[in-house]
């Protein structure tokens, strides 16, 4: 089983205790974190390597440029640092953002005309519905941490979607 953690970075996902077998990043992303080099990464099973390396260089390239290895290794000194950075700021703009929305609905569905949003907390979601093991669990809150929003959009006008939205994040 292969995944690519790119959003959780590798801080926020431990891909291994998930059992899965080869875990892919763009350290483009959160691994670099100034946007201003390109890279990946590919890590896990050892015995999956070999093939996976010799088809990989003649498929894809396999040597980063020195620049953009450098620039990442420097982005990487401060990974842990920025995503606290990042979450924090995810979670002011998300808890205001509930409390001024006017045309998205604060309500737990899907599939409905109207659009909503729901802020699914880890240990109640966990204790409602998959009641995961402990090792588990720890495992979707290292992946989820507190919880996450879902967002369903409904029939209504994209614009006005997007002017709600923009009205409190702007
Ligand atoms: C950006 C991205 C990629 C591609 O990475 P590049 O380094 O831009 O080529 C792959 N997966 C996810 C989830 C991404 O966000």
């Amino acid at each position: 089983m292969s995944c690519d953690a790119t959003f959780a970075s590798p801080l926020g996902q431990s891909s291994t205790a998930l059992g899965i077998d080869l875990i892919m990043h763009s350290a483009t992303k959160y691994i670099g974190g100034h946007g201003d080099a390109v890279g990946g990464a590919v890590g896990g099973r050892k015995d999956l390597f070999k093939k996976m390396r010799n088809e990989s260089a003649i498929h894809h390239g396999a040597i980063m440029s020195p620049f953009n290895a450098w620039l990442i290794a420097r982005g990487m000194a401060t990974l842990p640092l920025r995503m606290k950075a990042h979450q924090a700021g995810a979670q002011a703009v998300a808890q205001k953002m509930i409390a001024r929305l006017k045309i998205i609905h604060y309500a737990m569905s899907l599939g409905h005309h109207r659009s909503l949003i729901f802020w699914m907390a880890t240990d109640g979601l966990m204790e409602t519905s998959f009641k995961p093991h402990r090792a588990q669990l720890e495992a979707y809150r290292a992946y989820a941490g507190d919880g996450a929003f879902r967002l369903p959009i409904g029939l209504e006008d994209a614009d006005d979607l997007i002017d709600d939205l923009a009205q409190v994040l702007g």
